[in-house]
């Protein structure tokens, strides 16, 4: 368990807590081990089937509920956890480890808290998943990667005001890869450094060369996983790049989820401190889904909530989501942050969100993400209707 910028300390207490409390959610006929790093292994004897270890599993997952408090950091934790069988699955112990190693990447794989059952195919599952991760190795190197601009609106008076970029894979023999088929293994593997400085380089290099053309692009945003808040090295390369590229550092907006901050408190807020020192705009992604407090969102240096798509899904018909909406923007207003909704679908959830006076939009609705040929002459034909409707306005960054 790392928790760069914390030492060594405070990681061996959060692995301590955690290990308690999951002594805890076993039985006493249950045994407990560190297989290293932030690996457990337990070993459950005589389980009624399925529904004994679905009971298992729930108290395991119980133990992350609560955030692990140490000092006056607060860590988010959650599991992700892999079951093998026996006799169904191995018939000794090292089988029904392997399995249950290859189950728990697939549970990684579904996303936070999961948990998955062994199955035969997911040992051919494993064998890809090496060949991907060499593959991925290097396909920055090969010039496989490729990111695309998503336009990011203003509600106040429709310009494009920025762009978001999301990175595709064109893998050789698979064809065109999302990114949730190969962030998470970049993130497990490390090779989510490099290809995050692709990603940075590339956006800058872009917003750079539309500013030359005399386009007026904005931000040009930059999705920034956990791993690289957690490497004090990301100033660095931000800053390298900048220079490198000639962007301005108000050309650059990161996006941090709001679980990568809460995970790691202390170091993010120095990290992003210093960021913003260096000029760099900071927004928090995917926002209202990883239990910030109030009390900590003052402290951090950033300019932007950009409200989670789920809220948005059905704003229109789910009165939960659309108070949650609402909440979400009047906080925006409180802290004098601006508020940016994403997943914007239907011409409904845009009535509603500028009712409730959201300042930015994105989504299917005014364009996908677009390759950057096609992101630039998005903005030329926005950019020569509004100068014809609105010849007064002075071009300037929001
Ligand atoms: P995200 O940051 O939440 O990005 C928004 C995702 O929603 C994008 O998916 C985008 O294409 C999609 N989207 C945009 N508008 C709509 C809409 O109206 N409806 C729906 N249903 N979806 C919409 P994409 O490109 O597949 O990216 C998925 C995730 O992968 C991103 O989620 C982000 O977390 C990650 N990602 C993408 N590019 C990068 C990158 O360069 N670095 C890192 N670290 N992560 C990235
Ligand atoms: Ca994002
Ligand atoms: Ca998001």
């Amino acid at each position: 368990m790392k928790f760069p910028g914390y030492g060594h300390a405070i990681g061996d207490e959060v692995l301590k807590e955690i290990a308690m409390r999951l002594e805890r959610a076993i039985r006493k006929e249950d045994t407990i081990a560190r297989l290293g790093g932030d690996e457990f292994a337990v070993v459950m004897e005589s389980l009624k089937e399925a529904e004994g270890t679905m009971h298992c599993v729930q108290r395991l997952n119980a133990a992350f509920k609560e955030p692990v408090i140490v000092g006056d950091a607060q860590f988010v934790l959650s599991a992700s956890i892999g079951i093998s069988l026996y006799p169904q699955n191995g018939t000794d112990a090292h089988t029904l480890l392997r399995n249950a190693d290859t189950a728990m990447f697939k549970a990684k794989e579904a996303g936070r808290g999961t948990f998955q059952f062994y199955v035969e195919e997911m040992t051919r599952y494993a064998v890809e998943r090496a060949r991907m991760e060499a593959d991925l190795r290097e396909a920055v190197e090969r010039g496989e990667l490729e990111l695309h601009y998503q336009p990011q609106i203003s509600l106040k008076d429709g310009h494009v005001v920025g762009f978001e970029s999301l990175v595709r894979w064109r893998h050789p023999e698979l064809g065109g890869l999302a990114p949730d088929q190969f962030i998470a293994l970049a993130e497990d593997s490390g090779l989510i450094l490099p290809l995050g400085e692709w990603v940075l380089r590339t956006a800058c290099r872009q917003v750079t060369q539309w500013y030359s053309e005399g386009k007026n692009p904005g931000r040009v945003a930059v999705n920034i996983s956990a791993c690289q808040l957690g490497d004090y090295s990301l100033l660095d390369v931000v800053r390298t790049v900048l220079r490198e590229t000639g962007c301005r550092p108000e050309w650059l907006e990161l996006e941090l989820t709001e679980s990568s901050i809460m995970t790691r408190t202390q170091q993010a807020v120095s990290v992003m401190s210093e960021l913003r020192e260096v000029g760099v705009q900071l927004a928090i992604d995917d926002f209202g889904t990883g239990y910030s407090s109030l009390a900590y969102l003052r402290q951090l240096p950033i300019a932007k909530l950009k409200i989670d798509s789920s809220f948005i899904r059905d704003v229109s018909e789910n009165e939960v989501d659309a108070a949650i909406v609402r909440a979400v923007i009047a906080l925006g207003k409180t802290l004098n942050l601006q508020v940016i909704a994403e997943g914007v679908e239907t011409c409904e959830q845009e009535d509603l969100l500028r009712a409730e006076g959201c300042d930015v939009v994105q989504g299917y609705y005014y364009s996908r993400a677009l390759p950057a040929a096609e992101a630039g002459e998005f903005l030329r034909q926005e950019q020569h209707h509004s100068t014809k409707a609105v010849t007064s306005e002075p071009e300037s960054l929001s």
